[in-house]
């Protein structure tokens, strides 16, 4: 059987403890295993800070830059095998385990771009000068790197695009990185982050992976240091009360769960109530349901819903759901058996106040499957009567192929409450054609989310769909997600930079900080 070694201080190392095994999803055979115990956490951290700092931070934004690319093109090499251990692993078919790695590839992409357009600087200025007291007293804002390691923590849905997307930030800041992918999962960010080591493109230090579970990693932080993690909320909240963390003032960026809405308004044109129906039902079965970002409470006006539930319910019908290493499958298992057990569980909690209109109640007979194996969910489709009063819509995130529809008069501060139920969402989504109401709808919800879609029927056929996260807007969102913020350019790179104002004569400080 394999087993997934970690990278750390420039070398292949293996913890010795009890092992945790890493599962194909749908058929329950084992696949490789990992452990992190008796790991020198504390070592690895050092060896990154004084070597894979120092490394980084000589090199321009246009030399890292060329890093990333040089990533992006070797994992994309691989990009079939790779696919391959994401269904194998992941339970992903083959078009859920392109959209990680084509994401991972084209983040570090966009980041490789980024740094060509900064050049040949290394530490950037950040705004106009500010003139101070009248005179040639003059004040700048300079960004430089942090001088500690960039600690990722990553979940089990995105192991490519995870760490990738992270690591470009990161790195094109001139920060060291650490990355701890998901255990059940691992095995493709394994490879990837195998590919880049074995092509040495990154200088001694700059890159680590720590398989298995994160062990005491956090007691060794120090100030210098950032963590950013991505996961469910109670682990969020375990690492932000981290003792540790909190007595050394290590910044934490915290991405987590969403109860993420699309909207649909009233007078919608065909082509927009067309858009809003597709992007529910992919959101639904991408990934098994199993995105930070998929929709999962869709608000339609009462006068729409039986057009809506009816299309929908068609689409969902053409799912087939089974082993994702078969062509025909279109949906695969969730991940783990853990998570299988939660979203049985929470399907119970919402279906207590709501009533399923599409889906079956009963587990699905896979597609190709070894009897009573895997995985497997119901894809449903719910329906509740009062918006609002079904509670457990608007608090309990189910990670699987599950989404409520809720109905609504019409108005758009009604919809604007149940949007904002979510309290605090990575996503929300509003399908419209009256302006005015769009509007009114992108600034009544815009402080709860991170990030807002708006499809007219101008766009309905390009848009791209809410789950999908790009590197150059940024990912995040207020509340209940986490409060984190991530990409958006260079917006995603201020997690790794310490922002320090330089004051004095005017034009001196311009020469020091590279502004003339
Ligand atoms: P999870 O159970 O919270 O685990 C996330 C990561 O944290 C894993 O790498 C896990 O390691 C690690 N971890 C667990 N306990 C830890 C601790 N005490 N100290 C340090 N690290 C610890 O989440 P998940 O089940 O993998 O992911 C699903 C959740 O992630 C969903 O709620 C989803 O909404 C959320 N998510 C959010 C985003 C976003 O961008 N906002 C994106 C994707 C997913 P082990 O695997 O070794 O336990």
């Amino acid at each position: 059987m394999k087993t997934l070694a970690s990278y750390l201080g420039d070398a292949w190392v293996s913890g010795d403890g009890k092992p945790a095994l890493l599962v194909n999803p749908a058929t329950e055979e084992v696949l490789a295993e990992t452990t992190s115990t008796g790991l020198d956490l504390g070592r690895a951290l050092t060896h990154a800070r004084d070597v894979g700092g120092p490394a980084l931070r000589a090199l321009t934004f246009r030399e890292r830059g060329e890093l990333l690319e040089k990533m992006s093109r070797a994992i994309h090499a691989e990009r079939d095998l790779l696919i391959d251990l994401a269904i194998a692993n992941g339970g992903n078919t083959r078009s859920d385990a392109k959209f990680d790695l084509d994401g991972a590839t084209a983040t570090l992409m966009s980041y490789a771009a980024l740094g060509k357009k900064l050049g040949d600087r290394q530490l950037l200025v950040d705004g106009e000068p500010a003139d101070l007291a009248g005179s040639r007293l003059q004040g700048y804002h300079l960004l430089s790197p942090r001088h500690g390691v960039a600690v990722h923590i990553g979940a089990f849905n995105f192991p490519a695009w995870g760490w990738a997307e992270k690591a470009a930030c990161a790195l094109l800041s001139g920060m060291p990185v650490l990355t701890k992918p998901a255990t059940a999962t691992a095995l493709l960010a394994h490879r990837t982050a195998e590919i880049c080591v074995g092509a040495a493109i990154l200088p001694p230090g700059a890159f680590s992976l720590l398989c298995g579970s994160a062990g005491d990693l956090l007691d060794h932080l120090c100030w210098k240091d950032v963590v950013a993690f991505t996961g469910g909320s109670a682990t969020g909240l375990s690492i932000r009360k981290t003792e540790r963390l909190l007595a050394q003032g290590v910044r934490v960026n915290v991405e987590a769960d969403s109860l993420n809405s699309a909207l649909l308004l009233p007078e919608a044109e065909d082509a927009t109530v067309q858009a809003f129906v597709r992007d529910v039902a992919r959101d639904m079965t991408q990934k098994t349901g199993q995105k930070c970002t998929a929709i999962r409470r869709v608000i339609v006006p009462e006068g729409l819903l039986d057009r809506v539930r009816e299309a929908l319910s068609e689409q969902l019908s053409t799912i087939k759901i089974g082993n994702p290493a078969l062509d025909e499958v279109r949906m695969g298992p969730v991940a783990t058996a853990s998570q299988k057990r939660d979203v049985l569980a929470g399907l119970d909690q919402l279906r207590a106040q709501t009533r399923l209109v599409f889906g079956d109640a009963a587990l699905p007979a896979p597609l190709g499957v070894p009897a009573g194996k895997g995985f497997f969910v119901p894809i449903a489709l719910l329906e509740a009567d009062d918006a609002l009063a079904a509670t457990a819509v608007h608090e309990h995130e189910v990670f699987g192929p599950v989404a409520t529809l809720l109905p609504y008069d019409g108005s758009t501060d009604r919809a604007l409450e149940i949007v904002r139920a979510g309290q605090g969402g990575l996503v929300a989504s509003v399908y419209g054609d009256d302006r005015r109401q769009l509007a009114d709808v992108v600034q009544g919800a815009a402080a709860w989310h991170g990030r807002l879609v708006v499809v007219d029927a101008k766009v309905a056929d390009k848009s791209v769909a809410p789950g999908t996260v790009l590197p150059e807007l940024v990912h995040g969102g207020p509340g209940r997600a986490g409060g984190g913020e991530e990409l958006g350019g260079l917006r995603g790179m201020a997690l790794y930079q310490q922002r320090t104002a330089i004051q004095g004569n005017g034009p001196l400080v311009a020469k020091i900080v590279g502004a003339s």
